[in-house]
Parts: C-alpha cells; sequence; structure tokens
C-alpha cells in the first residue's frame, strides 16, 4: 500500500477550515501566522509560498515579514519581540536555515513558546519529551505519525520503531512520539553499528537521513510500515532533476506492508500540520 501524504494533508485541511470557521463564529477569532523570511534563498521563497497560500485557504490570516539577507540579528529579535507582543499574531515562523552571521539557536530561543508553531523552542521540546499536554510539537514528526496511522490504526502500542537519524527537527521528535505512543522505539543514526540488522526488526521503519534511495529492500521486515522523510535532489537518467526519498522506493514497496512516497508523502502533511499548530495555538490564547 501507498499511503498519500497528499490526500491525507488534503483531508486535515479541510477539518482544520471548519475548525477555523468554528473559533471565529464562537469566539471571534481567526488564527494568523506570520512567517519571517530573512534573505532570498529560492528554495526557502518558494517554502514561504506555501506555507502562506495554504494558510489562507483554510480562512486564516497570513502575513509574511521579508528581511534583507544583511539583517543583523539584532534588528531579528527586535522583530520578533514586536511579534511576540502583537497579540493579533498568534503563530510565528521564522524560515530556517538563515544566513551564516545569525545564530538559529538565539532567534528560536526569543521565539515566545505559546507562538512557537514550529516547535523548535526549549520548552516545547522539554514539555514533549515530559510529555506534557499544550507542547507545540513540530509538524513534520507529527505529520510522519499521522501517516503511519492511517496504515496502522490509532493503536501503535507494542509496536517496535526504528528511526534513522537523531536531528531535534525530524529524528528525537518522532522517536519522542512514538514513544508516547507506546512503541518500543530505537534511534539510530551515522555511529550506529549494524543499522540494516536494527533496521531488519523495525515494524515501523522512519528514515530522517537525507542519503537519497539509502534504505534498501533487505533491510526491510515483511510487512513493515515505512515512512519516508527525506528530501533529495539527484539526477535521472536523462541529467534532469528529481525528487527522492532516503529509501529506495521501487525495491521495498515490494517487501513492506505500506510505504511513503517521494514526493507526496510526508512533504505535504509537514505544512497541514503547521496550520494545526497554529490553530492550536490561537485556540490555547483564545
Ligand atoms: P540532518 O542532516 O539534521 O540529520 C540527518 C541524520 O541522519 C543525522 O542524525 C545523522 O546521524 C543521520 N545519518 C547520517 N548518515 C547516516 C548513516 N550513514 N547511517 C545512519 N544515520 C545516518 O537532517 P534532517 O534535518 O533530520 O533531515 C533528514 C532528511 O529529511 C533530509 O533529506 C531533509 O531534507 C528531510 N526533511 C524533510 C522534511 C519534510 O517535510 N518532508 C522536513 C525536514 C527534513
Amino acid at each position: 500500500m501507498i499511503i498519500d501524504g497528499k490526500q491525507a494533508a488534503a483531508d486535515l485541511r479541510k477539518t482544520l477550515a471548519i475548525e477555523v470557521a468554528q473559533l471565529k463564529k464562537d469566539k471571534n477569532i481567526t488564527p494568523s501566522l506570520t512567517v519571517v523570511l530573512v534573505g532570498e534563498d529560492p528554495a526557502s521563497q518558494i517554502y514561504v509560498r506555501n506555507k502562506v497560500k495554504q494558510t489562507r485557504e483554510v480562512g486564516m490570516i497570513s502575513s509574511e515579514i521579508k528581511l534583507a539577507v544583511d539583517t543583523t540579528q539584532e534588528q531579528l529579535l527586535e522583530q520578533l519581540e514586536q511579534l511576540n507582543n502583537d497579540n493579533s499574531v498568534h503563530g510565528i515562523l521564522v524560515q530556517l536555515p538563515l544566513p551564516k552571521h545569525i545564530d538559529e539557536s538565539v532567534i528560536i530561543a526569543a521565539i515566545a513558546p505559546h507562538k512557537d508553531v514550529d516547535g523548535f523552542h526549549a520548552l516545547n521540546s522539554g514539555r514533549l519529551l515530559n510529555g506534557e499536554k499544550g507542547a507545540l510539537v513540530p509538524c513534520t514528526p507529527q505529520g510522519c505519525l499521522i501517516l503511519a496511522k492511517k496504515h496502522l490504526g490509532e493503536d501503535l502500542s507494542g509496536l517496535h520503531a526504528v528511526v534513522i537519524g537523531r536531528s531535534n527537527i525530524v529524528g528525537k521528535p518522532v522517536a519522542l512520539l512514538l514513544l508516547q505512543e507506546h512503541c518500543t522505539v530505537t534511534i539510530t543514526h551515522s555511529r550506529t553499528k549494524n543499522l540494516a540488522e536494527i533496521c531488519r526488526q523495525a515494524d515501523i521503519l522512519i528514515a530522517a537521513v537525507g542519503r537519497p534511495n539509502f534504505v534498501q529492500a533487505s533491510w526491510v521486515k515483511k510487512g513493515a510500515t515505512v515512512i519516508d522523510v527525506g528530501i533529495n535532489r539527484i539526477e535521472d537518467e536523462n541529467g534532469k532533476g528529481k525528487l527522492v526519498g532516503d529509501v529506495d522506493f521501487a525495491a521495498v514497496e515490494k517487501v513492506c506492508g505500506a510505504i511513503t512516497p517521494v514526493p507526496g508523502g510526508v512533504g505535504p502533511m509537514t505544512i497541514a500540520c503547521l496550520l494545526k499548530n497554529t490553530v492550536e495555538a490561537a485556540r490555547a490564547n483564545a
């Protein structure tokens, strides 16, 4: 089975549009997201454009603040302070990566945690670690969980989940979400020994590595659910650019029980979950 991330994202946006309308009706609140973009990185511009478009499509307010590439860290911090103090803004997202002269960790720490819809602030990651309610959880990991449940249903308890990758934005938070779901979780990374052998034990295999076609069919247990987070741009046989995931899709598809494609898998879910976080942030502060 191929898990259709595009469809799942469309379904989630539909539900969110209803919730947004309800919030307007009941509390006269329209959730609003402000995206801050520093510089002119072409990929970031596309991501921001998509975020703005989809935010508006579900009936929310979307603002974009574009800052010059030579904006100083202090200027960006001042901008964030203004947004933190602006009650009409429910969600703030600073598009990463930032130019080299700006320290990302300082910027993430300066976003008010209750407006941190990327879920990268230490307070939100700490809440996720502690299993506390009210955490804003990073978007891509949330998307992975929703997609895994599309195939496995709501109850994941007792399943062995193997996560490849330990980044703060994907690997670690997705492992914590799976632990909350009562999975047995193994986190693997670049120093892991016997990676293939560990992956073969997985009922749920999450690949967040950033290496094209890295996960081989021989690493996958028959019937496993495979969630491919990777987005890698490679050249095809004709020299044309194309996107592939971290999993050798054609081979793994024959062994696994379900798999997310790239593109059209985890990617669309990431923005949908950003909208979900913004609705939650607006509701929590209503
Ligand atoms: P990252 O570079 O921060 O982390 C990669 C992880 O892979 C590291 O923890 C590293 O230990 C591990 N790794 C590297 N080589 C390995 C090896 N040989 N064996 C085992 N583990 C190895 O990357 P990230 O930000 O976590 O992103 C991972 C991938 O997911 C990238 O392709 C990225 O583009 C993609 N991504 C997609 C979305 C989405 O919306 N679909 C969102 C975020 C990231």
